[in-house]
């Protein structure tokens, strides 16, 4: 077997196998590229070549991840502030992109909101916002990319789910549906571009240490009159592992799925969350 290997890695060049730039020349687009999981997974891809878009509503924090790609990566970088529940703002945002960085061959639709209440106070804006945001907004941006992928016969489309899409949790009704649907959406297009060269997979990561969950602390410790801490170690102690997930691992995950080697891997639902959900 070890043989079999050797002599198949002699057939290619260790630097075609190991290619330190594999997504050169390909666009990726990160919505909620600004902060958190979208910033790392800019980070990942940009270190893997590619020049990178993102969107997100608040200029400040756009412009400071927009300056570290450009300084780390010398990646070409378009930045649109845009909020992804608007249509017309989405649509703007996207011709921004495509005007800068071409056709886009990867999208990462990322930007979301998990925000707890217990159903029986949830009133119908709350429920509106979370799935406008999560699921519609998924939809709307996929569907700026879609059709031009399928002519182009090459597409990325990664889901930001969350293993909230996998199993029910109790308090966030409104979260859990918009990921279930959102692995929906992910298998069915899945289905539908399969031979169009276009891959389309969910990523749902466990809690992860960024904003979203210092914000849920925040707003337990406020409800509950709870110490933060304790808050965080319990959460840390859902996982199996003990620890939360970091930005970089989910990344990791991303990056992966865009390589050209991950062209058979489509509709799936990746779990990154240390063993908590099987
Ligand atoms: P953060 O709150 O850290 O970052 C969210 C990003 O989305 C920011 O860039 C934010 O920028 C942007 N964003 C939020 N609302 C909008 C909007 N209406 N239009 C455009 N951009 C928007 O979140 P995370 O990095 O933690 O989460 C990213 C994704 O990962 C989400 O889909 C989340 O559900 C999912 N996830 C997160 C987990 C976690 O534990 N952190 C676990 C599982 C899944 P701005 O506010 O400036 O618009």
């Amino acid at each position: 077997m070890d043989c079999l290997l050797m002599s198949n890695l002699d057939k290619k060049k260790l630097g075609d196998i190991f290619e330190a730039s594999p997504l050169k020349g390909q666009h990726a687009l990160i919505t909620g590229g600004s902060r958190g999981i979208g910033a790392a997974i800019s980070n990942a891809l940009a270190a893997l070549g590619a020049d990178i878009s993102l969107i997100a509503r608040d200029k400040t924090s756009l412009q400071i991840q927009g300056d570290y790609l450009k300084s780390k990566f010398e990646a070409n970088i378009s930045l649109a502030s845009a909020d992804v529940t608007v249509e017309k703002e989405i649509i703007k945002s996207f011709k921004t992109s495509v005007n800068t960085n071409g056709p886009v061959s990867i999208l990462v639709n990322n930007a979301g909101i998990g925000k707890s209440m217990p159903f029986h106070k949830m009133d119908l804006d709350f429920w509106k916002k979370t799935l406008d945001l999560n699921l519609t907004g998924t939809f709307l941006c996929t569907q700026q990319v879609y059709q031009d992928m399928r002519e182009r016969g090459y597409g990325r489309i990664i889901n930001i789910s969350s293993t909230v899409g996998l199993r029910g949790y109790p308090y966030i009704a409104a979260y859990t549906a918009s990921k279930h649907a959102v692995i929906g959406l992910t298998r069915t297009l899945a289905l539908e571009a399969v031979k169009k060269g276009i891959t389309v997979n969910a990523i749902c990561p466990g809690y992860t240490e960024t904003d979203l969950v210092s914000e849920a602390i925040e707003n337990i410790a406020k409800t509950s009159g709870r110490d933060k801490e304790n808050i965080k170690t319990e959460i840390k102690n859902m996982s199996p592992m003990g620890r939360l997930v970091t930005p970089e691992e989910v990344a990791e995950s991303a990056a992966w799925l865009c390589l050209p080697s991950s062209a058979s891997i489509t509709g799936q639902a990746i779990v990154v969350a240390g063993g908590s959900v099987m």
